[in-house]
């Protein structure tokens, strides 16, 4: 009894059209052995000089790829259906439109993308033809933008309205120095015209919202998700799920990193993976906590990786996978990922079908509401305040929430350091009868401990407004900003 195997369109020239052919043997090897000795053209195409089957040819009995069975020792049997999936073939679904040709200039510049199987000069025509966006030009966006625009994405979009920062360099390397205070858009739009001329970069100077995420991503193919705040990426996430467009997903903190490719058509999203956003404030920013300046360089290569094989179709896609980095241990780790038929937004019965209020979502409220919502305002005193106590040699009972690490970048003289975490176990070393004022970086987990140790009958107490930045700002330049 003959086993089935199915032959892919790119393969058809070789077996005289036939998209079947049925053949006799025990096992995947002696079928391949018996197929290129019925169409010897299918030799070079399946195997490499050394008789090795190419790496980039993967075969499957019925849904199980060999690899994951017994390779080309597999056996097989008349029930059995055997496929061929190279993995340049059948072009991509993600780039439709027709591809252009490309110029002399062009085939110079790519000549090591076009001596390559798997990419050559169709794969960088469809690369010349891709539309990539890419939300957010910071860590992730730096080198996911460089190297795509090195690489010939025809087209990419970049959504920013922030401006270049001092602390933005130690990660964001498309910035230079000199581009501290510019405009994000303005200095990585020339940065990668300087990398590649032949790349349109089209800026998208705004937040992405729910009002302009659909008509922004719209155009293009690809979203590469390099946000770095919980709103944003629900919001990409869902705009992805509801035009079908796949999200290149990155996110990084510390020594760690996650990628995967949300959205395509049977995968999971990133709601699948996180129903919701943990409650505010749990899980610190890289602006709080922090972030290994090399670390967005590898997971934002990975995005860019992903990228460029979803133009090209080749290989696999990080699809249904979760990939897990830790730059301490150096190691990577794989978790399945699977579609949840119940997700709100690319389940089966999806509950969200059009954009919502994110804010909301995350439970983030607009600081008018939260005014209103909390009760009386919090007892705030500016840094102005602060310097005339000292001034007049008033006693002050100062309390510095951040991290040691912090405090040994810049502190305000006579402040005792109890980090957030420890405030409420430790709240018997402060003086109650005594005038307290609390802060931090920047006053959001100073403005926490007031609260903590309100209810623990702290009444004359002050959250420092704009904390220890505004101190430095205002008061004292002699100390390091971070
Ligand atoms: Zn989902």
């Amino acid at each position: 009894m003959a086993t089935r195997i199915l032959i892919p369109t790119p393969l058809r020239p070789f077996t005289g059209g036939h998209d079947t052919v049925e053949l006799d043997g025990a096992t995947i090897d002696d079928l391949l052995k018996a197929l290129i000795a019925r169409h010897g053209d299918l030799r070079r195409h399946l195997y490499s000089d050394e008789g090795k089957l190419r790496s980039f040819v993967n075969i499957y009995v019925n849904d199980e790829d060999i690899r994951h069975l017994q390779r080309e020792a597999t056996p097989v049997g008349a029930k059995d259906t055997v496929s061929i999936v190279p993995s340049v073939a059948g072009g991509s679904t993600i780039v439709e439109r027709e591809a252009p040709e490309l110029t002399r200039e062009e085939v110079g510049r790519y000549s090591r993308h076009l001596i390559m199987p798997e990419v050559g000069v169709d794969g960088q025509r469809k690369l010349k033809a891709a539309r990539v966006l890419c939300v957010g030009a910071g860590g992730l966006g730096s080198p996911a933008t460089m190297y795509l625009a090195a690489a010939g994405v025809g087209t990419l979009g970049i959504v920013d309205f922030d401006t270049v920062d001092a602390s933005n360099l130690h990660r964001q390397v498309i910035y230079a120095t000199s581009d501290v205070g510019r405009r994000k858009l303005q200095a990585s739009g020339e940065r990668l015209q300087s990398i590649n001329p032949n790349v349109n970069v089209v800026e998208h100077e705004a937040a992405l919202t729910s009002k302009n995420a659909l008509d922004i991503l719209r155009g293009y193919d690809i979203v590469i998700d390099g946000t770095d705040n919980f709103q944003t990426r629900y919001l990409v996430n869902d705009a992805c799920v509801l035009l079908k467009k796949p999200n290149v997903y990155g996110s990084i903190f510390r020594f760690d990193g996650q990628a995967a490719v949300f959205a395509m058509p049977g995968g999971p999203c990133y709601r699948c993976l996180y129903p919701e956003p943990p409650p505010p404030g749990l899980v610190p920013s890289c602006a709080e906590g922090g972030v290994l300046g090399v670390l967005p360089g590898i997971i934002g290569l990975i995005q860019a990786t992903e990228a460029i094989k979803l133009i090209l179709g080749a290989g696999q896609p990080l699809v249904g996978r979760l990939l897990l980095y830790d730059a301490l241990t150096m190691k990577f780790r794989e978790l399945k990922l699977r579609r949840d038929a119940e997700c709100p937004v690319c389940g089966d019965q999806p509950t969200i079908k059009e954009l919502i209020d994110y804010d909301a979502f995350c439970g983030i409220t607009p600081p008018q509401q939260q005014k209103a919502a909390s009760g009386p305002a919090l007892p705030e005193i500016t840094v102005e305040e602060l310097k005339a106590k000292f001034d007049r040699g008033e006693p002050v009972q100062l309390l510095d929430v951040r991290e040691p690490n912090e405090f040994q970048i810049c502190r305000i003289e006579g402040s005792k350091l109890i980090p957030l975490g420890q405030v409420a176990a430790r709240a018997s070393e402060l003086d109650p009868s005594r005038e307290l004022i609390v802060h931090c970086k920047m006053g959001g987990r100073s403005a926490k401990a007031v609260a903590q140790l309100q209810e623990r009958g702290f009444s004359n107490i002050y959250n420092l407004k704009g904390g220890i930045l505004a101190w430095i700002d205002r008061i004292d330049p002699s100390q390091p900003k971070y």
